[in-house]
């Protein structure tokens, strides 16, 4: 049934919830979690939902991006700029377009050393899976045709495309939708915290010897590529030791593997840094971005890749990948003054004073008895929830994040976002000292009334 009329222009929130439930299928749609709260504006780091409550965004437009804060003329300007002048031309055959140009230049000069090419996508999953095909095709272009497993973690979050979804660390990801991608294999997550579940020891060295372990078993010459997040941010914002990304690239080198760093969270200053595997000595030789790559403000995603891996894969018959929107020009014209303003605003180093603001207000909350762990990584942040601090079994049951995630909005006018056991935070990366000190104070207050039963009294 097709209206030309549809009621949402004067729509109550919650008639528009009704029509929501109605007819709109959500991306990791859960039927136990239909009560919706329907946003319909923001600027900076407040948003405003269709009830007309006023609300702090601490999670970056709910999905750890938003770099440069909602509601910027300044990227609503640059999207009318080139609609007017060029809404799209292909990026196949023997075409190309001024802003993709520009924005590959821009890409070149901003990633880590040894990193030089992009291709450019429509966001995360096509990034990971224009990622898993290149390593394959690289592999085999130079003889390699085995070469075909992908190694990757529990709890590591890539996408939901076939490739990328197999990647992906969460099972109910591969549930009933099989069979998925073959040939992935995965590792232990890296969990400083729960240092424990490694035996005892050395936390990289128990998981160097389990990546050892992989490659003797499926043999190196079978293996394309590992794939890991620098920082697994949907596993629950773990920092990896400092000598874990070092020693696995040693690895994987010494053995013929490529490294793929997913940086569609951790990029473009979501930890402090443009890109966060240059600075943990991780050396890839390719990076999947999107997210901040444009805040948000338009879809657009993309592949970093070393000039020895494109010299490879776009060699002899050429590279059969891609998509329509590859190099999309008003994304990319986004994309470029999206990288403006986080360059002239400072919104690398900001991230971190972010953190540091994070750090000072959420200091109480580790006294807290279900609080496990506070983890703050720039201007990321994880809660972690916990039954006892001494066991750190996980608060799982019944789901204790997703509760206190609900409490602190209804009750603070603050988001913040649950992950299993883990509360996380990734606000714009312009939120005010006062919004984060909110933020902190109001997760701070439900934790408190939260008991060991996983209630919030
Ligand atoms: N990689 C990582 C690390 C992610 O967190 C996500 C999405 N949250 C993706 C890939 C997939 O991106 P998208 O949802 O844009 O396809």
């Amino acid at each position: 049934t097709i209206s030309s009329a549809l009621p949402t222009q004067s729509a109550s929130a919650t008639e528009l919830a009704g029509l929501d439930r109605r007819f709109l299928v959500h991306p990791h749609q859960r039927m136990d979690r239909n009560d919706r709260v329907v946003i319909v504006r923001g600027e900076g780091a407040t948003v405003w939902d269709a009830a007309g409550n006023e609300l702090v965004d601490a999670t970056g437009g709910g999905n750890w991006l938003s770099q440069v804060g909602h509601g910027r003329r300044e990227l609503a300007e640059a999207a009318a700029e080139q609609i007017s002048t060029l809404e799209y031309y292909t990026g196949f055959f023997d075409y190309s377009n001024d802003k993709a140009i520009e924005l590959a230049y821009r890409l070149n000069q901003l990633s880590p050393e040894g990193i030089d090419r992009v291709f450019l996508t429509s966001g995360g999953s096509d990034s990971v899976e224009s990622a898993i095909k290149s390593a394959r095709l690289y592999h085999n272009r130079r003889g390699e045709p085995n070469r075909t497993w992908i190694l990757a973690r529990h709890f590591g979050y890539h996408g939901a495309s076939y490739g990328s979804g197999t990647a992906t660390g969460f099972e109910m990801m591969q549930t009933y939708v099989g069979p998925n991608l073959p040939n992935v294999e995965k590792l232990s997550p890296v969990w400083p915290y729960h240092h424990e579940m490694y035996g005892g020891g050395d936390v990289t060295d128990a998981l160097i010897a389990e990546l050892e372990g992989a490659i003797e078993r499926i043999g190196a010459g079978n293996i394309a590529a590992m794939i890991g997040e620098p920082v697994m941010a949907g596993g629950g914002v773990h920092e990896p030791p400092a000598d874990y990304w070092p020693r696995v690239r040693e690895v994987l080198s010494r053995n013929g593997i490529l490294l793929i760093a997913d940086e569609v969270v951790t990029g473009f200053g979501r930890t402090g840094s443009w890109f966060d595997s240059a600075t943990r000595g991780m050396k890839p030789d390719m990076i999947t971005i999107a997210k901040g790559l444009t805040s948000g403000y338009i879809p657009m995603g993309g592949l970093l890749m070393s000039d020895a891996i494109a010299e490879v894969v776009t060699s002899n018959e050429g590279f059969f990948h891609g998509y329509t929107y590859a190099g999309h020009p008003v994304a990319a014209a986004v994309a470029l003054a999206n990288l403006d303003i986080i360059e002239k605003e400072g919104l690398i180093g900001r991230s971190l004073t972010v953190g540091d603001w994070f750090k000072s207000s959420l200091a109480p909350a580790r006294d807290l008895p279900q609080v496990g762990d506070v983890r703050v990584i720039g201007a990321t942040v994880g809660i972690e929830l916990v039954v006892s601090k001494q066991t750190k079994e996980p608060m799982m049951i019944p789901i204790v994040a997703e509760g206190v995630a609900d409490a602190v909005r209804r009750e603070h006018n603050v988001i913040v976002r649950p992950y299993g056991n883990v509360i996380v935070m990734s606000p714009p990366l312009v939120i005010g000292e006062d919004q984060v000190r909110r933020t902190a104070e109001a997760t701070i207050e439900v934790l408190s009334r939260l008991g060991a039963d996983g209630q919030v009294a």
